[in-house]
């Protein structure tokens, strides 16, 4: 049967180290990845307000400053080689609550995909691609689309008392090699087309 696999956004397609670490030399903070610049800002005065605004300025006007995780696109075209179904579910709110100005989140992640070549190249639908307003309503998404596997940066997702069952839960660690691993791990068939 043709696997339907699911794809978190935020960290787990989009890498945000590089844009954190602009955004926090850009207030005299040095730090090269997110977690780090998170840890950093807060300890500043006014730090978590300044960390929210961060955030705000990341995933709305700042977002085309995210990368593509390594080993992504392989990833794609080998699970699109070996006929899998693939979808991006993504607990994403429209805007901050902290500001109206510029983009809306999800206007910001969807231009950022679309140069990145996710409905072209890589032959995503813009039909495939769903972002909720809550952690609920993500994995809610997840059971209704039957997926057999949902890929996560975050362990909570796969914790929710409503994440389906039938639906294999898989781990994204955010490292370089985890988008090749994957791929090996899920379509070796496509591994060993590549290594030929
Ligand atoms: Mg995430």
């Amino acid at each position: 049967m043709p696997l339907r696999i699911g794809i978190d956004f935020d960290n787990t397609i989009a890498c945000y180290d590089r844009l954190f670490a602009g955004l926090a030399a850009e207030m005299g903070v040095v730090a090269t990845a997110k977690q780090a610049v998170r840890d950093a800002v807060r300890a500043l005065p006014r730090g978590e307000t300044r960390w929210r605004e961060m955030q705000a300025l990341a995933y709305g006007p700042r977002m085309g400053e995210a990368t593509l995780f390594a080993g992504f696109t392989d990833f794609v075209r080998a699970a699109k080689g070996q006929g899998a179904t693939l979808y991006i579910v993504s607990h994403k709110t429209e805007r901050s609550n902290l500001t109206n100005a510029g983009p809306s989140f999800r206007t910001a992640a969807r231009d950022w995909m679309t140069g990145l070549g996710f409905f072209s190249v890589m032959g995503f639908a813009r039909n495939a691609v769903f972002f909720e307003s809550t952690r609920e309503e993500k994995v809610a998404r997840i059971a209704t689309l039957k997926l057999t596997h949902f890929i996560d940066d975050l362990p909570e997702v796969f914790a929710e008392p409503a994440f389906p069952a039938a639906t294999t839960a898989v781990a994204f660690g955010g490292g370089p090699e985890d988008w090749p691993a994957l791929a090996a791990h899920l379509f070796p068939q496509a591994a060993r087309e590549f290594a030929a």
